[in-house]
């Protein structure tokens, strides 16, 4: 399965760039809408955060490289005298390149100009951001509009908008993975024991993280959206949460969030 992390600039007390919006904020929305799109498509998300809770960059890179993941993109938004999207790529080009012109040429097609794929050069002769210069992995962070531009900020001044943000990095992600744009369904687990019906549950919230295991440090691997009924065959306490493993195997839900039936 592959593996994506997906950065999200500044949070807590750092806001970021500051005008008609706060970029942390919308850094944010774009990060989760991009999580969700990918997780639907088969792909496995860690974020650097998934509130508005500070992470610091060192941080955010040693969880990058300990996820060990396929890509990394960061969210960004810009100011200072500009409109547009931009991205940055490694010096070295290659793949963080491909996955650059990939996000690029979505984020066009939502009718945002582009000021183009970009570098930049420290003092010492390598990447100067190191979100790029020391994740293992190809990375790009990508800055979508302009904060503080009168017209600019429009672009991104909703959350349907940063949605359609989000949701462009992912399809960038994916053409560069290769993996086809389509949503999974996962089969249903036919290895239970013989005798357990296991019990229906309803989901009672809009969306509903699925993990890989029963707690909060399990990555995410799906998220139930429906409000819908499902089978719950095993109960597992941990982090303060009762959990319980989906029928389908597709992984473990908070059952906080569900009424038994
Ligand atoms: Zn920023």
């Amino acid at each position: 399965m592959s593996k994506v992390y997906v950065g999200v600039g500044h949070g807590g007390t750092d806001p970021g760039a500051v005008g008609f919006l706060v970029e942390k904020e919308v850094n944010l929305k774009m990060a989760l809408a991009c999580r969700d799109y990918l997780v639907k498509r088969g792909v496995s998300v860690l974020m650097a955060r998934e509130d508005d809770s500070s992470v610091t960059l060192t941080e955010s890179i040693n969880k990058c490289n300990a996820y060990n993941p396929d890509l990394a993109l960061e969210c960004h938004n810009n100011a200072g005298k500009g409109n547009g999207f931009e991205v940055y790529h490694s010096l070295n080009g290659v793949t963080g390149k491909i996955l650059a012109k990939n996000i690029e040429e979505e984020v066009i097609r939502l009718g945002q100009n582009s000021r183009g794929l970009k570098t930049r050069k420290g003092s010492t002769g390598s990447d100067y951001y190191g979100f790029i210069r020391l994740t293992v992995c190809p990375a790009v962070i990508c800055e979508g509009a302009f904060v503080d531009h009168p017209e600019d900020y429009k672009m991104i001044d909703t959350d349907e908008k940063c949605k359609a943000f989000g949701e462009a990095y992912a399809r960038g992600v994916l053409k560069t993975l290769g993996i086809e744009d389509t949503v999974i369904v996962t089969p249903p687990d036919e290895t239970e024991p013989a005798g357990n019906k296991g019990y229906l549950v309803k989901i009672t919230t809009d969306a509903l993280n699925i993990r890989r295991g029963p707690g909060i440090n399990f990555e995410k691997v799906g998220m139930i959206t429906d409000r819908g009924v499902y089978t719950i065959m095993e109960e597992k306490e941990a982090d303060g949460y009762t959990w319980g493993r989906l029928k389908s195997g597709a992984g473990w839900i908070a059952l906080k969030y569900t009424k038994k039936l």
